[in-house]
C-alpha cells in the first residue's frame, strides 16, 4: 500500500509526532509512505511544477548487514532535514519547491518529535472546497500510486477527508473520461481509504477524551498565567484573560481549575445576560472581602451570554474596573497557545493513534466506514468518522439554538465534573453549607516522596470542607507531625496559592502508623477525626492497610478514610495514574531533549539516563516512548548479558546505517533499580568500549529532578478532581456511621479505600482487593497497563529489522 500523510487547518503541538508514527508504522507495515506538504493545498498542487533537484538525495547505506534489507531501502529519501531545517525551498539547494507530495523514509523524519506545529505545513485550501481541486488532488495521488491518506486536523479537514472519499470513483470515472489516467489506473486506485487523526488544540471533538495538541496548550495556558498571578498578587491586580475555545471551553475550564481562578466565562454554561455583570462583582468581592489580593478572571474565545451575545474580555474588565475599581488589565494569550515543544502526553499519544491509524487504513475496505482514532478511558479507539463530526457540530447547533443542557450533555462527564470542581475549589461561598449534624472533622496527610498535585489536592480538600462546613485539619510532616502535635486548621485563603505549588507544602516523609499504632489512635480521638485522608505512594497505601487492619483493636480508626494516590513512580496498583506521575513525565521529557540535544551535537553518542521509578519502569518506559529513546531498562524485566549483547549489536549497526557525518545522538532510558550488577555506569563502560570508532557512550542521572518543578496543569486538574470525589466519599460513609456511640462504631472494610484512575473512569477499592493486585515486597501491582508499551519503543526503533533476532527471555 502506499500512504499518504498531511495535517490541515489549524496547526497543533504533536503533529509532528503524529506524521513521525505514521511514517514508522507505514514502513514497519511494508507500505510505501509519502508526506503531503501544506495540507489539501499541497495534494491540489501535487508535483506538477517540481523543478530539477541540485543536489542528489543521500544514497541509502547497503552496506550494512541488517536483518531486513527492504528496511534500508526506506530508511532516507533525504527530504525530512529539508522540511525540518525549513530550508526545502532556498535555491541553489536540494529543493522542495513544487514538490509537495514527497517520499518519506524512517529517518526523515527523526527527532521531529520535539517540534511544536507542524514540519510538513499545514493551510487551508480553498480549492480543495471545490470538485475541480479535488480532482487534481485524485490525480495527483493517482499518479504516485497513492490511494491511502491519513489527514490531521480539524472537524473542518476530517470533513473534506470524508468528503473527498465519498466523491473518490466520481472523481476517478472523471479522469478516465478526460483521458488523463489509464484502465490500470482505475482499477487499481477505485477507492480512497481514509483514516482522521484530530488535530486540535481546543479539545473539540467529540468521541475522543483528548485531541492532538490540547494537553500542551493547556500547559501554555497555565505557564502565562501561573506567571501573571505572581504581578497580580503584586499590584493587587485583577487580570482578564482570554484563551482559545471558538465552540469549546475545555482549555479556558481546565485552566480554570488547575490555575485557581475567579470566575470563568465558557460558551457551554453561559450567565444571564441581565445579571452576569453583578453575579461577576459579587463573587470578586466576596474574594476581595475574605483578604483575595489578586483577581483572575478566564474568559474562552467564544464565550456568550445565555442570549448568545458575545462575553469579550475587555467588556468583562471594564465591568470589574468601572464597578468595582480594581485595577484590570486584559492579556489575551493568543497564539502563545499553539506554540511551544509538546508535552509528554502530545507525545505519547499522537504516536499510539498515528500507529493506529496505518493499522485502519490496511484494514479498510471500500464497505468499511471511515475511521476517526481517538482516545477513549486511556485505550486507542477507532470511532466512525462522520458520526463524531456530526456530535461535534451539534454541540454548536445547541448553543446556537440557546439549548445549554444539551451542549453540556454532549460533553464528557469528566467536563462536566471539572466545571463542577471549578465552582468547589474557586468561589468563596460561605451559604452553600450542608447540615450542621453532617458535618466532618477530616484529617489530611501527605506519606511518602512529594509529587506533583498533592497540594492543589490538599487545597481542593480544604476548600470543599470550608464549603460544607467540615473542618479541615491539615497534619505536617506526617505520622510523626500526628504524634507531635504539628496540626492545624487552615484557611480558605491560606490554602489560595497551592493549586500551583510543587512539593508538599505539609511536608512529608516516609513514616508509617505502627511506629507506635495506640499513640496514633490516641491522637485520632483527640483531634476528632471523623474522616483522614492520606496523599502519597505506595507508603499511603500501606498506611491505609495498617489503620484498617488495626479497627480491631483501636476504635478510633473506625472512620472513613481515603489513600489518594501521588507518586511520580506511578507504582501504585490499579491506577492507571498517580498524581504527580504526568509532571515527572513531562521533567524526564524536558531534561532528555536537552540531553539528546547535546548527544546530537557531539554526533556519535549514546546517553545513558538513569531515572528513579524504585522497582517500577512505569516513568522509564513512558519516557522511552516520549522521547523517542532507543532502547530502555526497567526492574519490571531486569537486565542480563543475552539483552546487553544484542543490544551493543543493534546500536552499532544502527549508527552504521547513519548518514557519513549526520549520526544522531541516541538515548538509553534506565530505571535505577533495573539491575544491581549491570548498573548504568558499567552500561555506559560497555556502550563506550563496544563503541569503538563508531560511538561513545555517557550516562546522566536524573534523579530528583523528575519531581518536577510546578506540577502540570494535567495532574493539578486531575488533583482537584479526585479530592472531591474522595470528600464525598468520606461524606457518604460518615453519614452510615453519624451518631453511633464511639465504642460501637463499626466501619465497614470498604470504607477505607483507595481513589483509582481507570479510563476516564474513576473507582474505589479496598484494602482487600488493593493487596491482591499488589506485589508488597517490591511495592508495585503485579501487573501493570503499560508493560506492551515496552515493545512499541522497540517497534519504534526497528529492533526486529535491523537485528532480526528473537528477543531474549526479558521476564524475571
Ligand atoms: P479545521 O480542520 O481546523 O477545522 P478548517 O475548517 O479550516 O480547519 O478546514 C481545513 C481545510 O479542510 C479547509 O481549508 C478545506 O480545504 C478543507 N475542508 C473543510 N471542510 C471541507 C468540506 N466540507 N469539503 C472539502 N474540504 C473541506
Amino acid at each position: 500500500m502506499k500512504l499518504a500523510v498531511l495535517t490541515s487547518g489549524g496547526d497543533s503541538a504533536g503533529m509532528n509526532a503524529a506524521v513521525r508514527a505514521v511514517v514508522k508504522a507505514g514502513i514497519l507495515k511494508g507500505c510505501e509512505t509519502w508526506i503531503v506538504r501544506e495540507g489539501y493545498e499541497g495534494l491540489v498542487r501535487g508535483n506538477e511544477a517540481a523543478e530539477g533537484d541540485t543536489e542528489p538525495p543521500p544514497a541509502a547505506c547497503d552496506n550494512v548487514p541488517v536483518a531486513d534489507p527492504g528496511f534500508v531501502q526506506n530508511l532516507r529519501f533525504g527530504d525530512g532535514a529539508l522540511l525540518r531545517d525549513g530550508t526545502g525551498d532556498l535555491p541553489g539547494r536540494r529543493t522542495l519547491k513544487g514538490r509537495y507530495i514527497v517520499r518519506a523514509g524512517w529517518d526523515d523524519v527523526r527527532g521531529w518529535f520535539t517540534e511544536g506545529g507542524t514540519l510538513i505545513g499545514t493551510a487551508r485550501s480553498k480549492a480543495f472546497r471545490t470538485e475541480e481541486g479535488r480532482l487534481q488532488a485524485a490525480f495527483n495521488m493517482i499518479k504516485e500510486g497513492i490511494d491511502a491518506l491519513v489527514v490531521c486536523g480539524g472537524d473542518g479537514s476530517l470533513t473534506g477527508a470524508d468528503v473527498f472519499r465519498s466523491e473518490w470513483p466520481s472523481l476517478v470515472k472523471k479522469l478516465r473520461e478526460a483521458g488523463k489516467i489509464n484502465d490500470h489506473q482505475v482499477a487499481a486506485h477505485g477507492h480512497l481509504k481514509i483514516a482522521g487523526l484530530v488535530g486540535s488544540i481546543d479539545n473539540d471533538m467529540s468521541l475522543t477524551d483528548l485531541t492532538i495538541g490540547a494537553p500542551t496548550a493547556l500547559q501554555r495556558i497555565c505557564e502565562s498565567i501561573d506567571n501573571i498571578n505572581s504581578t497580580a498578587f503584586s499590584h493587587s491586580r485583577a487580570f482578564v484573560i482570554e484563551v482559545m475555545g471558538r465552540h469549546c471551553g475545555w482549555l479556558a475550564l481546565m485552566a480554570g481549575v488547575a490555575c485557581g481562578a475567579d470566575f470563568l466565562f465558557i460558551p457551554e454554561d453561559p450567565p444571564s445576560a441581565q445579571i452576569w455583570q453583578d453575579e461577576l462583582c459579587k463573587k470578586v468581592k466576596q474574594h476581595r472581602s475574605v483578604g483575595k489580593r489578586k483577581t483572575i478572571v478566564i474568559v474562552a474565545e467564544g464565550a456568550i451570554d445565555d442570549e448568545l451575545n458575545p462575553i469579550q474580555a475587555e467588556a468583562v474588565k471594564n465591568v470589574l474596573a468601572d464597578k468595582l475599581g480594581l485595577d484590570t488589565r486584559v492579556t489575551t494569550l493568543g497564539h502563545t497557545q499553539r506554540g511551544g515543544r509538546p508535552v509528554a502526553l502530545d507525545r505519547i499519544s499522537p504516536t499510539l493513534q498515528g500507529m493506529e491509524a496505518v493499522e485502519a487504513l490496511l484494514e479498510a475496505t471500500p464497505t468499511t466506514p471511515s475511521y476517526m482514532i481517538g482516545m477513549h478511558e486511556n485505550k486507542v479507539v477507532r470511532v466512525p468518522l462522520m458520526e463524531a463530526v456530526a456530535i461535534t457540530t451539534s454541540v454548536s447547533d445547541a448553543i446556537t439554538a440557546k439549548d445549554f443542557k444539551k451542549a453540556m450533555s454532549l460533553r464528557d462527564p469528566e467536563f462536566i465534573e471539572s466545571l463542577d470542581a471549578f465552582f468547589e475549589t474557586s468561589r468563596w461561598d460561605p451559604h452553600a453549607r450542608s447540615a450542621k449534624e453532617k458535618w466532618m472533622r477530616v484529617g489530611i496527610m501527605h506519606v511518602g516522596a512529594p509529587a506533583g498535585g498533592m497540594n492543589a489536592a490538599t487545597r481542593a480538600m480544604v476548600r470543599y470542607c470550608i464549603r460544607h462546613g467540615h473542618t479541615p485539619l491539615l497534619i505536617h510532616n506526617g505520622f510523626r507531625g500526628l504524634l507531635d502535635d504539628d496540626v492545624f486548621e487552615p484557611s480558605w485563603l491560606g490554602v489560595d496559592n497551592w493549586a500551583t505549588r510543587g512539593g508538599s507544602e505539609l511536608g512529608t516523609n516516609r513514616e508509617q502508623p505502627d511506629v507506635d499504632l495506640g499513640a496514633v489512635a490516641c491522637k485520632f480521638q483527640e483531634y476528632a477525626f471523623s474522616a483522614f485522608v492520606m496523599i502519597g505512594g505506595f507508603e499511603a497505601f500501606s498506611s491505609l492497610k495498617i489503620l484498617e487492619g488495626a479497627r480491631k483493636d483501636y476504635p478510633a480508626f473506625h472512620v472513613p478514610m481515603v489513600h489518594l494516590p501521588a507518586t511520580i513512580s506511578n507504582n501504585v496498583p490499579m491506577t492507571e495514574f498517580s498524581l504527580g506521575s504526568d509532571t515527572s513525565l513531562n521533567a524526564l521529557v524536558d531534561a532528555c531533549d536537552a540531553i539528546k540535544q547535546s548527544a546530537s551535537a557531539s554526533r556519535n553518542r549514546v546517553f545513558v539516563v538513569e531515572t528513579q521509578g524504585g522497582q517500577c519502569g512505569y516513568i522509564a518506559t513512558l519516557g522511552a516512548l516520549a522521547t523517542g529513546a532507543t532502547m530502555v531498562y526497567t526492574p519490571e524485566t531486569g537486565i542480563n548479558l543475552d539483552m546487553l549483547r544484542q543490544d551493543v549489536k543493534y546500536m552499532k549497526r544502527r549508527f552504521s546505517l547513519d548518514e557519513k557525518g549526520k549520526a544522531e545522538g541516541r538515548l538509553v532510558i534506565k530505571n535505577e533499580a533495573s539491575s544491581n550488577v549491570y548498573n548504568t555506569e558499567v552500561i555506559t563502560k560497555m556502550f563506550k568500549e563496544e563503541g569503538g570508532a563508531l560511538f561513545d557512550s555517557r550516562s546522566a542521572s536524573l534523579g530528583h529532578t523528575l519531581q518536577g518543578n510546578i506540577p502540570s496543569p494535567m495532574d493539578r486538574a486531575r488533583a482537584v478532581r479526585l479530592a472531591l470525589r474522595a470528600m464525598r466519599f468520606l461524606e457518604e460513609h460518615h453519614e452510615t456511621l453519624r451518631g453511633v456511640p464511639f465504642k460501637a462504631r463499626q466501619a465497614a472494610p470498604e470504607s477505607a479505600a483507595v481513589i483509582v484512575v481507570q479510563g476516564t473512569g474513576v473507582r474505589w477499592v479496598t484494602v482487600e482487593e488493593m493487596t491482591e493486585h499488589a506485589d508488597m515486597k517490591k511495592r508495585r501491582g503485579k501487573t501493570s497497563w503499560w508493560s506492551s508499551y515496552k515493545d512499541l519503543v522497540d517497534m519504534l526503533v526497528a529492533r526486529k529489522q535491523i537485528i532480526g533476532e528473537p528477543k531474549p527471555d526479558r521476564t524475571l
